[in-house]
């Protein structure tokens, strides 16, 4: 409800200054921003939805993994560097799953992004890519951040939920529901290891490459 009780405070403020046309028109900035926050809210909601329905419509393609998070990590690379933080690579040359190209990038810029707002100025994030000894794909992301409690492990999966540390960070509680019922929609699955103070490996497993129609191999 936070957008929306800020987006009904903007607009009380702007009742209140009627003569000031300058605050009027913040006002309706502010509304405006707040409106469009409530629309990502939505969509990120409806698409979480979609997901576990397994109704949502999944663009499969062959794509290369290690390509996408090779260009995605050049993406955060500003943001990392605001930070003081290095974002370290361990990808092999090439690996190709059958997965929605735009969804996949969503699924890595989510747990990246979570791991350069969780992490302290100066650390590091290492990603990692490989197969499996049963020749799935398993991609991760490791920071040396803030960590998560043993009790809310279980919960940072659900939506909007956030834990307490992590309330002064920009966010709505969505990411990881999405991280997960993407992932899920692709028959992969998500788990994290987690040490408080000391940092979090985000794990995400894609089946083997099933080929361009997406049926499970026998
Ligand atoms: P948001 O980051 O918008 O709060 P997410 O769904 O992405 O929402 O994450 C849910 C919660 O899981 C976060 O609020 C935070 O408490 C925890 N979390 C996620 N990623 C990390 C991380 N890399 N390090 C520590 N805590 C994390």
């Amino acid at each position: 409800r936070t957008p929306l009780t800020r987006l009904h405070g903007s607009a009380e403020i702007a009742r209140q200054t009627s003569e000031d046309v300058q605050s009027l028109r913040d006002a309706l900035v502010d509304c405006m921003e707040e409106t469009e926050r409530v629309t990502t809210m939505l969509t990120t909601l409806m698409d979480i939805s979609e997901a576990q329905a397994g109704s949502m419509k999944l663009k499969k393609t062959e794509l290369d993994l290690a390509k996408m998070v090779r260009g995605l990590s050049e993406m955060y690379e500003l943001v990392a560097e605001e930070k003081g933080i290095a974002v370290q690579l361990d990808l092999p040359a090439s690996l190709e799953i059958n997965a929605d190209s735009v969804r996949l990038q969503q699924v890595i810029g989510n747990l990246l992004d979570n791991a350069i707002k969780y992490s302290p100025e100066n650390s590091e994030v290492f990603l990692r890519l490989f197969q499996d000894e049963s020749g799935e794909a398993v991609f991760s992301v490791q920071d040396q951040g803030i960590g998560i409690a043993k009790e809310d492990l279980s919960r940072i999966w659900d939506r909007l939920y956030r834990a307490d540390k992590s309330r002064t960070q920009r966010g709505l509680g969505l990411g990881l529901s999405f991280v997960r019922a993407i992932v899920e929609a692709h028959d992969g699955s998500v788990w994290v290891e987690s040490e408080p103070g000391k940092g979090s490996t985000f794990y995400a497993r894609f089946p083997k490459n099933h080929g361009t129609d997406g049926k499970r191999s026998p």
